[in-house]
């Protein structure tokens, strides 16, 4: 494939400033953290190279692939989570930008094998409905395409529990962490803090407690998300 990989500068520099926002956000530390952006007209996915620290990194440092995951252009080697992100842009057509973090809270949920109940309206703004836990991956899928596998278990728990990526844009992936999605990369973070945000709430309410608290009321969870999202939205300025 001939591509100008120049092209890509505003997507490349958009995945940068992604990235660089999980580690000023705190969601990601060290090189724990990734972002990806897709141009779905090309076929082509943009993504931070893997294990290069925050504080050196630039736009041309983002890794050009093909929906393949093969690389284009040439250039650093992408992050190693880069399969689990191709399967969910197969997947999920909406998804334009991808995350994935350790953020701690959200990772608490994930090392303890819990969806993420809504409890409250700071979830139901973003999340209608519990963020799903995936299954454990079994050992066949550990020792094979490991990071592709991460992906499929994804798709399996939304597919199968019949939740709609879009209402629900964020997945804690069992015993790892959480994996988020937007409408471009930046919006991916945003709902990357939203979800580590209502993981902490939904902690500090069971100290709180002593115990989970009830599930919010379905009327508060579907008021709260619908007026930020669907044809009858109407929160912020128009
Ligand atoms: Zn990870």
């Amino acid at each position: 494939m001939t591509i100008n990989v120049r092209e890509l500068k505003t997507l490349r520099e958009e995945v940068l400033a992604a990235n660089l926002e999980l580690s000023r956000l705190g969601l990601a530390l060290f090189t724990w953290g990734n972002a990806s952006a897709i141009d779905r007209e090309r076929g082509l996915v943009v993504i931070k190279p893997s294990g290069v620290p925050y504080e050196t990194m630039t736009a041309e440092d983002m890794v050009v692939v093909d929906m393949e995951g093969r690389p284009v252009g040439g250039g650093l080697k992408p992050s190693s989570d880069l399969p689990t992100h191709l399967a969910l842009y197969k997947a999920f057509p909406l998804a334009a930008g991808i995350v994935h973090t350790h953020s701690t809270y959200a990772t608490a949920w994930a090392q303890a094998g819990l969806d993420l109940p809504a409890e409250g309206t700071t979830h139901a703004d973003h999340f209608y409905g519990p963020v799903p836990c995936t299954r454990c991956l079994g050992d066949a899928e550990i020792a094979g395409d490991y990071e592709r596998e991460t992906g499929n278990v994804i798709v399996e728990t939304f597919r199968n529990r019949g939740i709609d990526p879009a209402s629900v844009p964020a997945v804690i992936v069992h015993s790892h962490g959480p994996f988020c999605w937007g409408t471009s990369a930046m919006d991916a973070v945003h709902n990357a803090a939203v979800l580590e945000n209502v993981a902490k709430m939904a902690i500090l309410s069971r100290m709180a407690l002593g115990r989970a608290p009830s599930p919010m009321q379905q009327s508060l969870l579907a008021r709260h998300f619908e007026r930020k999202h669907g044809k009858n939205a109407y929160y912020g300025q128009k």
